[in-house]
């Protein structure tokens, strides 16, 4: 029979359960997220579960990676669900850490992978890796996983994650999961919940854009030309606002120019653009044909 799950609301309690007799010694798979769980979260899960023995989610909506005027308040929270979901698929552990477990009073350490922080999301969000840089640090920490699991969906977080790893010299395996995508195409995401009916039937112009892009670049096209014809059709679609949509090095993140891509190269197109009121990101990986 699968044991029950142990919810742990302080880093205290956890920090107990994980040396209790039921999970001392045994390995820990780690998914740390902001909660509103849809499937996407889910499949992390399922990876971290293949891999170790003991599964840890982490829910916690992180005010130091919000800017002042972003979505913190808004930000949708579905706790019980969240829960009886995560009991549903087995999960061992659920942390939900206080405000205070994560950033006792005073708090002055900051965790910032500078340079790969700056560019993409992080022209338009100066703050966000910084903050999220800083919250996993301290998550893992708290949770000290074997395996850590993070989505592509999240390209840049997860190429930041990595990298802060491997220059804290963290002994975790970071596996990144694929987007789970809707059958049209939109990636999920917790924010999807903000777009009205006629948004969300519009939405996946940004994956049906990259996709395009991606075969045209793997076929020899010029960058610029394959992302500006991107951008229109984003545009066309009634996206008032392109943050960005580039085309990069798959590990560093670098702007891979304007001419095209050397034959087996590996790149990743990201995108990030506004309909109504929400900011959608979204990504695909590429390899250039030999
Ligand atoms: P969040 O709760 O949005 O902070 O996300 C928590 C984790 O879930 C991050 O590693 C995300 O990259 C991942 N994630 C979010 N959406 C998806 C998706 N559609 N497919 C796969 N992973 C996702």
């Amino acid at each position: 029979m699968q044991e029950k799950t142990v919810i742990a609301r302080s880093l205290n309690t956890l920090r107990k359960t994980l040396e209790s007799d039921r999970f001392k010694g045994r390995s820990i798979g780690f998914v740390p997220t902001m909660g509103a769980l849809h499937d996407g979260h889910l499949s992390l899960v399922d990876l971290a579960q293949a891999d170790t023995e003991i599964s840890v989610v982490s829910i916690f909506v992180n005010p130091t990676q919000f800017a002042p005027g972003e979505d913190l308040d808004a930000y949708p929270r579905t706790e019980a669900a969240d829960i009886a979901r995560l009991e549903g698929a087995g999960v061992d552990v659920i942390y939900i850490p206080k405000h205070d477990d994560m950033y006792p009073s005073g708090s002055l350490t900051d965790v910032s992978v500078a340079g790969m922080s700056d560019l993409l999301d992080g022209v338009h969000r100066p703050h966000f890796f910084y903050g999220v840089a800083t919250v996993v640090a301290r998550l893992f920490i708290h949770v000290r996983p074997d395996v850590a699991v993070f989505g592509e969906k999240d390209y840049q977080q997860l190429q930041i994650i990595r990298r802060m790893v491997r220059d804290l010299g963290f002994q975790i395996d970071i596996i990144g999961g694929p987007t789970v995508r809707d059958p049209d195409g939109l990636a999920q995401s917790s924010r999807n919940a903000y777009l009205t009916i006629d948004e969300r039937k519009l939405a996946n112009t940004i994956s049906t854009a990259l996709h395009r892009v991606a075969k045209r670049l793997e076929v020899g096209a010029n960058v610029s030309d394959a992302l500006t014809e991107a951008k229109d059709s984003i545009r066309k679609a009634g996206f008032e606002k392109i943050d960005y949509v580039s085309a990069v090095d798959s590990a560093t993140l670098q702007d891979l120019g304007d001419g095209p891509i050397d034959q087996g190269y590996e790149g990743r197109l990201l995108a990030a653009a506004w309909m109504g009121k929400t900011r959608l990101i979204d990504n695909i990986g590429f390899v250039r044909k030999r």
